[in-house]
């Protein structure tokens, strides 16, 4: 679906899918270049950075590998705590691996900062972030976001893989949800 089919329900579009498309071949390109001759190992966080993770794959010229974290993360209202829970673990054994995690959209970054944590402590070569939104919050956080699709406003944005109750992942657009639809 994209934005002309749940219309009502958005206050604005934020980038349609060309928009996205486009930053993502210009993150890959960068990976590409920065990690020549090695291969990474991308990490997807489910279930967000499923269309990222897609496309930006796809976008590279270089080989890569994947593999999947499913995580949740404790919080009050509209807010993560930090205090995370892993669902489901990689697969891969990461040590002496160049990792590179690939979010969906990092807002306080408590979430990320928990999960480099946690995979750092497993002996990658080297772990780097990739996320396809930052909100202004992010940057209060001291993780280290390497490449960034699109900083955006403190507001709450559906679409590309991200949902509100389960729902609008399917949008191939990025839109920020009318408030009538969560009031
Ligand atoms: P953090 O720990 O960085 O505050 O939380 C990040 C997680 O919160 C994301 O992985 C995502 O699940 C959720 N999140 C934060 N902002 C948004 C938003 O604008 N839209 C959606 N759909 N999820 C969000």
């Amino acid at each position: 679906m994209d934005a002309s089919d749940v219309a009502d329900d958005l206050d604005h579009v934020l980038y349609t899918k060309e928009q996205v498309a486009a930053r993502l071949a210009e993150v890959a390109t960068e990976i590409d270049r920065d990690y020549q001759g090695r291969e990474v190992l991308l990490v997807g966080v489910l279930n967000g950075a499923i269309m990222v993770m897609a496309d930006l794959s796809r976008a590279m010229k270089s080989h890569c590998t994947m593999d999947w974290m499913a995580i949740s993360s404790y919080g009050s209202g509209t807010k993560s705590s930090g205090v995370v829970r892993i669902l489901k673990d990689l697969t891969t054994d990461i040590s002496g691996r160049d990792v590179l995690i690939v979010e969906d959209i990092v807002d306080t970054g408590l979430t990320l900062s928990y999960l480099v944590q946690n995979l750092r402590s497993r002996g990658p070569v080297s772990i780097e972030v990739m996320t396809m939104f930052r909100k202004p919050d992010a940057a209060t956080t001291a993780v280290d976001v390497r490449y960034i699709g699109f900083d955006i406003p403190n507001e709450f944005v559906v679409g590309y893989g991200l949902d509100y109750a389960g729902q609008y992942r399917n949008l191939t657009d990025v839109g920020a949800l009318s408030a009538h639809v969560y009031s």
